[in-house]
């Protein structure tokens, strides 16, 4: 298959906004590409060339991009510097740098998505003294060999921002366009397909044509009852169904949201929509049901949701089990005999990261194989308290020195699941056998490799009882679970709740912010947000905000930031305390890094509160800090 189709696909997609439309180019291509194709093209358009759990990175950043640019294109890096920061994009500085491209010195082959994708992977794996001249001859070779519109791709891909506006949500959507029928209801849609789609297989719901006033002349149209369709297999190569034309909504929205929620569930617990599309391809809908978590592989862990109150998460199941809610980092833990893999919820492997769990887990895990999951949580070494997240996050990050780490920010994990032991599957089982099931396969080590603090009850007296004692050994609140509830992953299915202290909005100005790159390279983006001094009238700095804001409100609120700068430095900008949000957060957390000494955990913009003239006060954050560990909302 020629690279410059899937360019040309990226392209399409880069420059379509809407979503079914990129669901329909996407599904396009899916349906042309061979099988053995599949995986490969399916990671690439979704930006990746490994899975993303996978340890392999390109490990290529802008400044070595910026040498395979000069070296394959006979240009000065200067000038590729100087184009780089008027575009903000190197695939776009790299498409103009072909397109004016003074030499060809070496060799140019032919660019197939099977040469490409090895050849990315490649750099992955380039490893020694030579490897970052290796990798720079590599990249350069590929791009000597490319037409512009797909330099500006390969460069994308390998510095891991496509930027084509394709997420898992379109890829999933894709796959079931591709490869099972089409489902359609809705009456416009319905009688463009009867007129349009001639050499196309289609099943009508009976009475269809005649409400539509059409002739069955296409011998290619089979009509049949609901009762039947709802029994047909829908996967293409075996029904060669290619439309489900039907009446009315419900039926359809409904085989619709099977099919999409079988190919999401089996991507879940087997995130590699490459590999998901093959199997949906191959072996259809049955075969993605039975798709299982993989000991090794990461799997999307169950999500909890927000309960309003303690009383009100204990109404909600008939056996439930209380657990201690721990601030730190959801690990899943496998293990296969003398070997340990450590996930993290993103799918990350950290393993080399913390050898000290690895070590943990070795001594404490009974059984040969399992996959178990609980929150680490990372501790002040001289006080020998629970540290925010924000710290433990250092330890994720870091991927040298990693003696000096286990050092200074000591771990312990709070186990609180079992999904795989020895060679079984165990998501289906409830909750209550799970836990019976993990606490048989583990060995507390105190202090160190613990269950979590748990408590069965559906007294609300004795769970305020326990709540309490949760934040008074500042920890974030309590998660409640339905005894009787399987393990959804992926999902937030309402089978465990949390309940934490809730934390007031604060109204905060802006006084700093950051030019994005890329795509957002026009807005001012990442605010810097402050209280007020009351003593000296000084804005303090307490944290930044990215999130919280629609494309429309970056444009407005860079329009109105703009006349206010006073000094620019980099792609930093400082302004005038003008505007004022209120801001909504998680927690807020001492920090060093701002002037106020606080910083919000998670920052996300409510509204502008276009009439208030200054921002809280630090004493307000203050109160509000301490409030944290006080606070009981029970
Ligand atoms: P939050 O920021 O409140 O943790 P979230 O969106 O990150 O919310 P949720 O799924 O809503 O995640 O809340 C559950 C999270 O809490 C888990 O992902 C896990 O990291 C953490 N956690 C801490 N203690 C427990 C526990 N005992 N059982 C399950 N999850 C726990």
């Amino acid at each position: 298959m020629k690279y410059s189709i899937l360019a040309d696909v990226y392209e399409r997609l880069e420059k379509e906004p809407s979503k079914l439309k990129k669901t329909e180019i996407l599904s396009e291509l899916l349906s042309q590409t061979p099988t053995e194709l599949l995986p490969k093209v399916v990671l690439l358009a979704s930006g990746h060339i490994f899975p993303s759990y996978s340890e392999l990175k390109t490990g290529i950043a802008s400044k070595m991009m910026i040498k395979a640019i000069a070296k394959a294109t006979g240009l000065h890096k200067k000038e590729i510097v100087q184009k780089f920061k008027e575009l903000g994009d190197l695939g776009l500085v790299a498409e103009e740098c072909i397109k004016e491209k003074k030499q060809v010195a070496l060799f140019k082959k032919q660019l197939t998505v099977e040469l490409v994708f090895e050849d990315l992977q490649k750099l992955a794996t380039l490893t020694g003294a030579e490897s970052q001249q290796r990798k720079l001859d590599l990249i350069a070779e590929l791009l000597v060999s490319a037409n512009p519109k797909e330099a500006r791709y390969i460069v994308r891909t390998v510095l891991e921002t496509l930027r084509i506006g394709v997420a898992e949500g379109i890829v999933r959507d894709a796959i079931a366009k591709a490869f099972f029928a089409d489902i359609v209801w809705e009456k416009k849609r319905v009688k463009r397909i009867l007129e349009k789609a001639k050499n196309k297989i289609i099943v009508v719901e009976k009475g269809l044509l005649k409400k539509f006033g059409i002739e069955k002349t296409e011998n290619k149209i089979s009509e049949k009852s609901l009762s039947q369709i709802e029994k047909m297999e829908l996967w293409k190569p075996k029904s060669n169904v290619d439309y489900v034309l039907l009446m009315d909504n419900k039926v359809g929205s409904e085989l619709k949201n099977n099919i999409i929620s079988t190919i999401e569930n089996a991507w879940f617990r087997h995130p590699d929509y490459g590999e998901i599309a093959r199997i949906a391809k191959e072996k259809g809908e049955k075969a993605l049901k039975k798709v299982k978590i993989q000991l090794g592989k990461p799997i999307m862990v169950m999500l909890g949701e927000k309960a309003p109150s303690l009383e009100d998460a204990l109404k909600k199941f008939d056996r439930c089990i209380l657990e201690y809610k721990y601030d730190g980092a959801r690990t899943n833990i496998h293990k296969d005999g003398e070997k340990i893999w450590l996930y993290t919820r993103r799918l990350e492997n950290v393993t080399n990261q913390f050898p000290d769990l690895v070590k943990l887990a070795k001594n404490g895990i009974k059984v040969d194989q399992c996959i178990i999951e609980g929150e680490t949580i990372g501790m002040d070494p001289k006080t020998g308290e629970p540290i925010p997240f924000q710290k433990l996050s250092k330890r994720i990050q870091r991927k040298y020195d990693v003696a000096k780490m286990v050092k200074k920010i000591p771990i312990r994990i709070y186990l609180f699941d079992i999904l795989y032991l020895n060679g079984k599957s165990l998501t289906d089982k409830p909750l209550k056998e799970r836990r019976r099931l993990l606490e048989k396969s583990i060995k507390e080590i105190p202090g160190k490799f613990e269950l979590t603090k748990s408590l069965i009850t559906k007294d609300l007296e004795e769970a305020q009882k326990f709540y309490k004692e949760a934040l008074k050994a500042k920890q974030e609140g309590l998660m409640i679970k339905n005894l009787d509830a399987p393990y959804q992953s992926g999902r937030r299915v309402g089978y465990m709740l949390k309940v934490k202290p809730t934390m007031e909005s604060l109204d905060l100005a802006i006084i700093g912010a950051e030019w994005g790159t890329g795509k957002r390279a026009k807005w001012l983006g990442s605010y810097v947000l402050a209280c007020r001094d009351p003593d000296t009238g000084k804005y303090l700095s307490c944290g930044m905000m990215g999130t919280g804001l629609t494309d429309e409100q970056f444009q407005q609120m860079t329009d109105r930031l703009k006349p206010l700068i006073i000094r620019e430095k980099g792609r930093s900008v400082e302004v005038k305390p003008e505007i004022i949000v209120e801001v909504e957060y998680e927690e807020i957390q001492k920090s060093p890094h701002y002037d106020s000494g606080y910083a919000l955990r998670f920052p996300r913009m409510k509204t502008i509160r276009e009439e208030k003239p200054e921002p809280d006060d630090i004493n307000r954050l203050k109160r509000l800090f301490e409030s944290q560990f006080k606070k009981m909302n029970v």
